[in-house]
C-alpha cells in the first residue's frame, strides 16, 4: 500500500466508485434515462437533456493549462468548498481523526471537520507578527491522528500571504503523515507565485484554486485540486458522477479564453490599486484603530467601536463583513474592495 492509501480512510480506499453512463460523444445516448429532446429554449451547447461529461477533459485541460500544472494533477469541483469537503471526507475517519487549522482563518474548514465528525485542532496564527504562522506550535499540534493540515495563504479574514519557507518546511516535515492543503483562493491578488510548484517534491501538498475571486466567476461554481494524481484518483472516487452542471462547462469554456484573461489581470490591477486607496484612506479616520496590510481583495480593519461601523455602513446600502466572531479578532470589519464608486461610498460613510 502507498503512503497515500495508509493515511487514507481505508473504507475509501476499499470502495468500488459508482459506474457511471459511459462517456462516448461519437455514439447516440439510449443508455443514461435521458430525453431524447431539448427542453424548449434550452440553447446550451451540448443539450441540458444529456448528463455532462464526468470531469471533463477540455475543462480539467484549460484549468491544469491556466494553474501552470499537469492535468492528471487537477480536480475540478463546486467550488474549492467541494474540495475541502472530499478531503475531509476521503481522509477523516469520523471520531478518530483530527485536522489542523491556523484561527483566524476560513471557517469552512472547521464546518466540513464538524460534518464528517472530524476532531478540528488549532495552531492560531501570531497577530503580534501580522498573522504568521507559528511553525513550531504548530508541529507541536501535529499528532498521529492530524490526517489534513489547511494554511489559507493570503489568509481569510486577515489578507496576509503565509511565509512560504515555512510552509514549505512544515510540509517536509509531514511528508508521509497528513496532508498540508493550501488554500490559494485569493493569491491572484498578491504577486507571489503558486507552491503547486514545489508538488513534484513535496508529494503531501495539496492546493486550492477557484475561479470565484479573481476571475470574477463566483456564480459558475468552479474550483480547482491540485495534488499528487493518487490523491485526485482517490477524491474522484467519492465525487458525485456528474458534479460539473453543462452550463457551468459551456460558460467557464467560454470565459475563461486567453483573451479573456487579460481582463481579469485588469480587474486584479484595479483591484489592488483601489485596496491601496482605500486601507490609505481608512488609516487615516478617527473611528479606525488599524488597517491590517493585505494581499488579497479585502482588508481587515479594526475600528474602537466596530458596530457603530457596520451601521453606518449599512446606512449607504453596503454590507461589509462583521469579523468580531473570529477567535482574538474583537472589533474588526473586513471590507471587500468594490468598484471605484462603492468604494468612495464606504469611505464616505466611514469618515
Ligand atoms: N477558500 C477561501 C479562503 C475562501 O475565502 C472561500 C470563499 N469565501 C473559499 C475557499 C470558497 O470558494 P469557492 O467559491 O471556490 O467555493
Amino acid at each position: 500500500m502507498s503512503w497515500i492509501q495508509d493515511l487514507a480512510r481505508p473504507d475509501i480506499v476499499a470502495l468500488k466508485p459508482y459506474d457511471h453512463a459511459s462517456w462516448d460523444p461519437t455514439l447516440e445516448r439510449m443508455h443514461a434515462n435521458e430525453l431524447p429532446w431539448r427542453m424548449l429554449g434550452d440553447d446550451s451547447a451540448a443539450g441540458l437533456n444529456r448528463y455532462p461529461e464526468p470531469q471533463p477533459h477540455s475543462l480539467v485541460s484549460r484549468l491544469a493549462e491556466l494553474y501552470g500544472v499537469a492535468p492528471n494533477t487537477v480536480l475540478v469541483g463546486r467550488g474549492s468548498d467541494e474540495a475541502i469537503d472530499l478531503l475531509m471526507r476521503a481522509f477523516c475517519r469520523a471520531g478518530q481523526d483530527s485536522v489542523l487549522v491556523c484561527p483566524p482563518t476560513y471557517g469552512m474548514y472547521a464546518v466540513s471537520a464538524g460534518i464528517q465528525g472530524a476532531k478540528v485542532v488549532a495552531a492560531p496564527l501570531r497577530a503580534e507578527r501580522g498573522f504568521a504562522l507559528d511553525e513550531q506550535g504548530l508541529l507541536d499540534c501535529c499528532t498521529a491522528d492530524v490526517k489534513l493540515v489547511f494554511l489559507c495563504s493570503p489568509n481569510n479574514p486577515t489578507g496576509n500571504l503565509l511565509d512560504e519557507g515555512a510552509v514549505l518546511r512544515i510540509t517536509e516535515r509531514l511528508a508521509g503523515r497528513a496532508l498540508v492543503v493550501i488554500d490559494e483562493a485569493y493569491l491572484e491578488f498578491s504577486t507571489a507565485a503558486s507552491l503547486s510548484r514545489h508538488l513534484a517534491k513535496l508529494p503531501n501538498l495539496v492546493i486550492l484554486r477557484t475561479l470565484s475571486k479573481a476571475h470574477g466567476l463566483a456564480g459558475a461554481r468552479c474550483g480547482t485540486l491540485i495534488a499528487d494524481p493518487e490523491v485526485i484518483a482517490l477524491l474522484r472516487k467519492i465525487l458525485p458522477p456528474y458534479a460539473i452542471a453543462q452550463l457551468t462547462l459551456e460558460a467557464v469554456l467560454k470565459l475563461l479564453r486567453p483573451g479573456q484573461l487579460t481582463v481579469s489581470r485588469a480587474h486584479v490591477e484595479l483591484i489592488r490599486s483601489e485596496r491601496a486607496r482605500v486601507s490609505a484612506a481608512l488609516a487615516n479616520f478617527a473611528r479606525v484603530k488599524k488597517v491590517w496590510p493585505s494581499d488579497s481583495n479585502f482588508v481587515l480593519t479594526h475600528f474602537i467601536d466596530a458596530g457603530a461601523a457596520l451601521s453606518l455602513v449599512r446606512e449607504s446600502h453596503l454590507l461589509i463583513r462583521d469579523a468580531r466572531g473570529y477567535p482574538g479578532l474583537g472589533e474588526a470589519l473586513r471590507i471587500t474592495i468594490g468598484s471605484v464608486e462603492q468604494n468612495d461610498r464606504l469611505l464616505e460613510a466611514l469618515e
